[in-house]
């Protein structure tokens, strides 16, 4: 039996007075009783919609997108046997949508009841303000993952490559950092592994990311924890309590 669930890097706090878990793990119809998600296999791949963004800067951001896997393969080095390669033929896709559903679909398409207008019009279809969206495929039964795909809404956000200055609050341009494409994307690759949101504010898991947010770009010793925790080289990943 396969579920999707879709995670989002929300422009929210989720903060709490307690202290902040260094990981999440993601369950099963995010109910805690039930399987946590894991992918059975190490060797994963990822494909990258050649069409990139059509805002941002020559192709900085397919070059961008490489990187944030490659912080992920870094991180994995050290303590798993995880790895990403870029494959065309992958299904774990990293696309952008530049414009709204709600602007591209005609009424009374058969999208809009089955809900794959994004796919069908290559359009964003979740809420406005949301930088990305990560949408996983997965056994219901064991948690097991099995697709995961990226979404990065182009159509509210410009995604800028740059690694500096920080845009001034509401003037985004391409040549500071407005939304960046790798700090992005770092985020939402934990969340294709199956994390969560934590709420140290510092963690690439964080649910937030202010306009020059470049901080995601570096895995945080927390979050490579959960990678070594999840995904330990030579065995199986642990099951939730
Ligand atoms: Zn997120």
């Amino acid at each position: 039996m396969r579920a999707v669930a879709a995670f989002t890097l929300l422009l929210v706090c989720a903060c709490s007075g307690k202290p902040a878990a260094p990981y999440v793990r993601e369950h099963v119809d995010g109910d805690a009783s039930k399987p946590c998600l894991a992918w059975p296999k190490r060797s994963l791949t990822y494909a990258v919609d050649p069409a990139g963004s059509a805002r941002t800067a020559g192709d900085t951001e397919l070059a961008a997108i490489d990187a944030a896997f490659a912080a992920w393969n870094a991180a994995a080095a050290t303590c798993s046997d995880l790895t990403f390669t870029k494959d065309v033929a992958s299904a774990n896709l990293v696309v952008w949508r530049e414009k709204t559903c709600a602007s591209v679909v005609p009424a009374g398409d058969a999208c809009l009841t089955d809900g794959t207008c994004d796919t069908k019009y290559a359009c964003w279809d979740d809420v406005e303000d949301t930088l990305a969206i990560t949408t996983v495929t997965y056994s219901r039964s064991l948690g097991t993952l099995l697709d995961a795909d990226i979404q990065l809404n182009g159509a509210a956000w410009l995604y800028t490559t740059v690694d500096s200055p920080p845009c001034a609050m509401g003037m985004p341009l391409e040549t500071c950092v407005a939304t960046d494409v790798q700090n992005t994307v770092t985020h939402e690759i934990g969340h294709l592994l199956g994390f969560g949101h934590t709420d140290g504010k510092s963690s690439t898991m964080a649910a937030f990311a202010p306009l020059g947010d470049l901080t995601k770009r570096v895995i945080d010793d927390g979050t490579r924890d959960g990678l070594c925790a999840v995904y330990p080289r030579g065995a199986q990943a642990p099951a939730c309590p």
